[in-house]
């Protein structure tokens, strides 16, 4: 029996491939949705197809943008670069108004479990950002969990004998913790009192 009709089962379906949004949660939007009026709705449906049409990668950095480059690229020196694993972790630091270098997004972290290898993130970028020259050091901000850690060993393997400074947020934030929802204050204070590796 299908329990909604045709028009509302499709848009809970859809919702339920946002993260987090189970059944109960999808109905609920989804019903809401209906309840729009014509103009809220239309809103809606457009601020989602003109995110997918304007968001793209910046070509250096690797975060979002709406250009080929994106701002922080364009106005900012990159003597100092913040590595992260996603774009995501940009806004969390960005949000603490302490860092005024550049960044560059990784998209993932190395985890043989899952196998993503080196190859199958941004360090060969990362790599060529550093050739280009003028950058003098590398802040490895990726989350304090066994990925991050081991894609920050591995990272600092091949950028130390490059003779550039490399450094890691300080202890504070607890492991397995994402740097997204590290408390400002801790996240702060491990990115002033980062070591080098
Ligand atoms: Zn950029």
């Amino acid at each position: 029996m299908q329990v909604y009709i045709e028009p509302i089962g499709r848009l809970i379906n859809e919702f339920t491939k946002l993260p987090g949004v189970g059944a109960k949660t999808a109905q609920r939007y989804a019903y809401k949705v209906v309840n729009m009026t014509e103009e809220e709705a239309k809103n809606f449906a457009e601020s989602i197809l003109d995110a997918k049409r304007k968001v793209h990668y910046c070509k250096i950095c690797g975060n979002f943008s709406e250009g080929e480059i994106c701002e922080i690229c364009k106005n900012r020196t990159a003597e100092t670069i913040c590595v992260v694993k996603e774009p995501k972790d940009c806004v969390a630091i960005e949000k603490l108004a302490e860092f005024n270098g550049v960044y560059h997004v990784l998209h993932g972290t190395i985890s043989p479990l899952n196998g993503v290898g080196p190859s199958d993130i941004r360090i060969r970028e990362l790599l060529e950002r550093i050739k280009a020259g003028g950058v003098k050091e590398i802040i490895l901000a990726t989350n304090p969990d066994v990925e991050g850690e081991a894609t920050a060993m591995y990272i600092s393997g091949l950028i130390k004998p490059l003779g550039i400074k490399v450094t890691r947020l300080a202890s504070g934030i607890s492991i397995g913790t994402d740097l997204e929802y590290a408390d400002e204050v801790t996240l702060a204070r491990a990115f002033v009192d980062r070591k080098p590796m």
